[in-house]
């Protein structure tokens, strides 16, 4: 396909100079096949339609016979109204034409014409921009928009891309192997991309738009599925090889049996850590579904084979907390664990980084402070890292570099759809913990209107007297946002004065300096504060069991996956917890959000309630979305054929045939453009 004359650039077409092939390239359209892939965003629709079956404000296109003398108003000098009366079968109808005096000449009694614009249902009166001046042509129902800049127009694009099917179509090469064609009944490639062009009618539309949807996800997924096979190949991971006795033994020998759910990730990794390819995993799981557990089991194995392993966590209480749950689960087998933050300094520093570099450390636990420079590993065989969404991808790299390819494992609590976990991840291996330990108390969850927040308050009184703790939540948008920081502060004052003699009050911002946030996150997590007033800083995984009641203010303003993570810091006690949407939403989806948190208490669904509410790239957020784009195929609607296009791909690049055989061809190459059979890394 390199050669062909689809790559050279969109001056070769027929009328197009160097001026509007700058005004293309700037779009991104710089060689003609490029301008055949451009895809309309919107056809505008001329196809007739019965107007009774047209609704208030919709696109109509009527054909009809000019039933009186067209009458002409000026209003201004140069504006003007011009109306007629049109039969359209045996309804009377009006249309209407703003600024176009020089038809009143052109519209003669009992002429047949065609109008098109916005139907008024109420006065029966089309609002026309379009006219021919004669019945209506078929081959013209559907009319291509496309997205233009600057000085393009509509039209140019449309007269640029018919040029360019009459002249190159014949060029295009079907990309897709006979086969597939077949099996999903796919329009051949030239039909598809002259149809999306110049369409005869919605349905053909259809089965184009069906067939570019799976030639682009089968491309994205042979690209993500190759580079997982190459990842796995090329590069030699340890092979782990354990006591599984002894580690049957300490799993034996936890204080719960293991659910379902746990059983069959910890079988995953253990799978990936006999191997010997690099395990590259991702390990999904709902706040409470046990991660930690199963991350023990794999270092504890990891130990058993003669290596180290590190976790990473984002902040320093958690990772104290991590060290402290490890120390507890590994107590008598013999695997010692130390953690390292930047608290830790000077001599005891430097004790602990020798005993790591001798091989006397087995599990390190601590923050960034685990890349460092000096901090050396005997023999690090295993890398985790907790809430993977926090760390950049540079700062996993230089930790997994203090080992020799060790083994990788992303553990987040931030439950991702399916759909986006098989794009975004798409190269890595995904396990998920779908299930709760048994006995969990489900979180009530109640969406209360802020004019009954003395009720609220009333209720958090009694919980504290019973002994429990409560967060108080306000929204933090950007962790700049002084308005938002004055919202906690506000609340803080309000709820202090208000529990004044009864219950101790916090405040925890982003614009406190990290030590006094350890400092004040550490006194509610003894007890000695009561209540916590604070932005979303708490959202990352910390433990505090005793806290029962979250209030979540103006809830409405945050995303559905945030909230679920919030609601998570409760309910990890024995006591039942409860989570207070306090928000009085104005707009439907806020409504929306609010009753699907008092439906579920499900991480999954929540994420893939988020995804269908917000859409694909606002689901990250902003900052980072790594979300591939595609140009016709949309992940959340067309999930059947992404799905469908992974499981192919995965096949595809396991087999033989895909290497070898000539149906093939154009879908290596293509593999081979993007630059994925040179052992580019995603990572
Ligand atoms: P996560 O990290 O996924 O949020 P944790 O690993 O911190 O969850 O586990 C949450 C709590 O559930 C911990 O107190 C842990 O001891 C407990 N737990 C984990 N697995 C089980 C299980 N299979 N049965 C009962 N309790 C469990
Ligand atoms: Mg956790």
């Amino acid at each position: 396909m390199k050669n062909s004359r689809l790559n050279e650039s969109v001056k070769a077409i027929k009328g197009i100079g160097e001026e509007s092939a700058e005004l293309l390239s700037e779009m991104g359209i710089h060689t003609i096949s490029d301008l055949l892939e451009y895809v309309p965003y919107r056809y505008d629709d001329f196809q007739l339609r019965d107007l009774a079956e047209v609704k208030h404000d919709e696109r109509v296109t009527a054909e009809g016979k000019v039933h009186s003398e067209p009458s002409l108003a000026y209003y201004g000098k140069k504006r003007s109204r011009l109306t007629v009366r049109i039969l359209v079968g045996n309804v009377l109808v009006s249309a209407v034409f703003f600024n176009r005096p020089y038809y009143k000449n052109k519209l003669q009694i009992n002429d047949i014409v065609t109008v098109s614009g916005k139907w008024d249902k109420h006065r029966q009166t089309i609002n026309a921009t379009d006219i021919t001046f004669g019945p209506h042509k078929s081959s013209q129902d559907l009319e291509p928009v496309y997205s233009v800049k600057g000085k393009l127009t509509v039209k140019m694009m449309r007269k640029y891309v018919s040029q360019a099917l009459k002249d190159y179509l014949e060029e295009v090469k079907e990309i897709l192997p006979p086969g597939m064609l077949d099996e999903y009944r796919l329009m051949k490639r030239q039909s598809a991309l002259r149809t999306v062009h110049l369409p005869a009618d919605r349905e053909e539309l259809k089965q184009a738009r069906r067939r570019f949807v799976y030639e682009e996800f089968l491309l994205f997924q042979l690209k993500m599925q190759s580079l997982r096979k190459i990842q796995r190949e090329q590069s030699k991971g340890v092979i782990h090889s354990y006591s599984e006795s002894l580690l049957n033994q300490y799993i034996k020998l936890l204080p719960f049996p293991l659910t379902n759910a746990q059983q069959r990730t910890v079988g995953e990794i253990l799978n990936d850590l006999k191997s010997p390819y690099r395990m590259n995993r991702l390990l999904q799981g709902d706040v409470g579904s046990g991660k930690t557990v199963v991350a023990s089991i794999a270092m504890y194995a990891a130990h058993l084979s003669g290596c180290q392993s590190a976790l990473m966590v984002p902040t320093e209480i958690l990772a104290e907390q991590h060290a402290v749950s490890l120390a507890g689960l590994f107590e008598g087998t013999g695997a010692k664990v130390e953690l390292l933050t930047g608290s830790v300094k000077g001599k005891r520093r430097r004790e602990l980084l020798e005993r790591l570099e001798k091989g006397d450390i087995h599990i390190l636990v601590g923050t960034h402070a685990l890349i460092q420079d000096d901090v050396n590993f005997q023999k690090l065989g295993l890398v985790i890292t907790d809430e993977q969404h926090r760390f950049g991808v540079g700062q996993r790299k230089i930790l997994r570099e203090k080992g020799e390819n060790p083994d990788v494992l992303f553990m987040t609590a931030t439950p991702i759809p399916r759909t986006l976990a098989i794009t975004v991840f798409g190269e890595m291996d995904v396990s998920i913990i779908d299930e709760l330990p048994a006995g969990r108390k489900k979180i009530e969850t109640y969406w209360v209107k802020h004019e009954l927040l003395h009720r609220i308050l009333d209720f958090i009184e009694k919980e504290i007297k019973a002994g429990r703790q409560a967060y108080v939540i306000c929204p933090l948008i950007e962790e700049s946002d002084k308005l938002d920081v004055q919202n906690a502060l506000d609340v803080h004052a309000m709820l202090f004065h208000h529990f004044q003699g009864k219950a101790s009050v916090g405040l925890m911002h982003g614009r406190l300096p990290s030590d006094e946030k350890d400092h004040i996150m550490r006194e509610f997590s003894s007890g000695d504060v009561d209540i916590l007033v604070s932005t979303t800083v708490v959202e990352v995984g910390v433990n505090v069991p005793n806290a029962s009641i979250m209030v979540i203010y103006d809830a409405d303003r945050f995303g559905l996956s945030q909230l679920h993570q919030l609601r998570g810091r409760v309910g990890r006690g024995s006591s039942q917890s409860y989570c207070v949407l306090l928000a009085d939403p104005k707009s439907e989806t806020g409504k929306e959000r609010m009753k699907i948190m008092t439906e579920t208490n499900d991480g999954f669904v929540v994420s893939e309630k988020d995804l269908e509410l917000r859409g694909p790239g606002d689901f990250f957020g902003r900052k980072q979305s790594g979300l591939p784009e595609f140009k016709v195929a949309d992940m959340v609607h067309d999930y059947r054929a992404l799905e469908t296009a992974r499981n192919d791909a995965q096949k595809l690049v396991e087999s033989r045939a895909f290497w070898e055989e000539e149906q093939y061809a154009a879908l290596r190459e293509y593999l081979k453009n993007t630059g994925v059979l040179e052992g580019e890394k995603l990572d």
